[in-house]
């Protein structure tokens, strides 16, 4: 076992008693869970929002004038306050919750779609996108006839920044593309891509759903003009999450959804709708979840991203460099400038039987094609094993990762 020895003063034994669930075990092993790209266990402070706001303030939100309603509103509107500071946007009617990153990004295909792009419009997208910003775009070229193009990834990783320039063209109207790879790991140079979209009076969408875990996310800084993620990867709880949009471009944009909570007056003729954020959140909003969500972004900033970024970085370093000396592994993205994730086959041996023996050991990886099917083909394999990380993660779990895999290697 190798002694924490990172540059930086994250106690991160304080840390994970503040996890419950890093306490258990599977098949009589210590969990050491690596699938933080998938989904990031959940601090006390998140699980005590949660169950203290059903024992003390559960009411329906925003309509009622009863007391019990007003605090649940209260709690709900100052999650959206909580938000709004975290990711540095003006004003908190650029602050839509949703379901989750998908959500968010089929909100956009629709009602963005519907709002500003015609037949022959372009769309550009990138080979490393995740499905979910994917076929939001496919179901919206099968409606309008708008054209999708797709930006190349290079071996190591990176975006083709040179194709990328003559992919966008004047039909462009929206460049919609992930921050960080949740198999690459790669971190996208957002503000480049800001500057060539908008040189052509395109839009920028940015898929945040891997960086705002693990790095202080400014859409000002990023100039970018949406940016969706969702409230289960950065330490919330699952059915939440977020578009951020800004208020000119949403104000242009019709409504997603209709039903309850998005409407100004209902007449059988003709019905108006919310201001903004409201008027794209139809139906009873998950209170209960956006008031966990800040919670966990309070935590988040209780800790600092300095020191996370530092832990993460050290990581992802020390896991590559354990992983690169396995005989016949090879690690997919490797570029620099990398997120807490790294993905990986060894030779001969099925990333399936990988992840399914390492759980054996209480190890839990994924494997598969990680929702990013076009990117595997572009690697000419059909399944990756990943370990990603997250702040609770220490360099012996990346051991136990490692000697693990040594040993399912010796087995073929
Ligand atoms: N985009 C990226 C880059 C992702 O990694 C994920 C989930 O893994 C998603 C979108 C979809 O997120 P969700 O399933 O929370 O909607």
């Amino acid at each position: 076992m190798v002694q924490e020895s990172t540059p930086h003063t994250l106690d991160i034994e304080a840390i994970r008693q503040d996890f419950p669930i890093l306490a258990r075990e599977v098949y009589g092993r210590p969990l050491v869970y690596l699938d933080n790209a998938a989904t990031t266990q959940k601090p006390q402070c998140v699980i005590g929002a949660i169950s203290e706001e059903y024992r003390n303030a559960n009411a329906n939100v925003h309509r009622g004038i009863h007391y019990l309603s007003r605090q649940a509103t209260d709690l709900h509107e100052a999650a959206r306050d909580a938000v709004r500071r975290f990711v540095g946007a003006a004003s908190r009617a650029e602050i839509v919750f949703t379901r989750g990153t998908t959500e968010s990004l089929n909100l956009m295909a629709t009602s963005y779609g519907e709002a500003f792009l015609r037949e022959g419009d372009e769309v550009v997208l990138t080979q490393m996108e995740h499905h979910s910003n994917i076929v939001p775009w496919q179901l919206l070229r099968q409606r309008r006839g708008i054209k999708l193009k797709v930006v190349p990834v290079t071996d190591s990783g990176a975006l083709d920044m040179a194709a990328a320039e003559r992919l966008m063209t004047p039909r462009t109207r929206l460049v919609s593309v992930c921050h960080v790879s949740n198999v690459l790991g790669t971190v996208n140079p957002i503000r480049k891509l800001a500057a060539m979209a908008h040189a052509r009076g395109a839009h920028l969408l940015v898929d945040a759903a891997q960086s705002v875990p693990h790095q202080s996310v400014d859409v000002r800084k990023l100039d970018c003009d949406f940016l969706a993620f969702s409230g289960h990867k950065v330490y919330g709880p699952t059915g939440i999450g977020v578009l951020w949009g800004r208020e000119d471009l949403l104000e242009k944009m019709p409504p997603y959804q209709g039903g309850g909570e998005m409407i100004s007056r209902v007449t059988f003729e003709r019905t108006t709708y919310e201001r903004l954020p409201y008027k794209f959140e139809a139906g009873t909003p998950d209170y209960v979840g956006s008031h966990a969500l800040a919670s966990a972004l309070a935590y988040i900033d209780r800790i600092g991203w300095e020191r996370i970024a530092a832990h993460e970085a050290d990581l992802t370093r020390y896991a590559s460099e354990r992983l690169a000396a396995i005989p016949g592994l090879r690690i997919y993205g490797t570029e620099a400038d990398k997120g807490a994730v790294v993905s990986f086959n060894i030779e001969g041996i099925h990333a399936m039987d990988l992840g399914t023996l390492l759980d054996r050991l209480g190890i839990a990886i994924r494997t598969g094609h990680h929702c990013a099917q076009p990117l595997l083909d572009r690697y000419e394999t059909e399944s990756m094993a990943r370990a990603s990380f997250a702040l609770y993660n220490t360099r012996a779990e990346i051991d136990a990762l490692a000697e693990g895999l040594e040993r399912v290697r010796k087995m073929f």
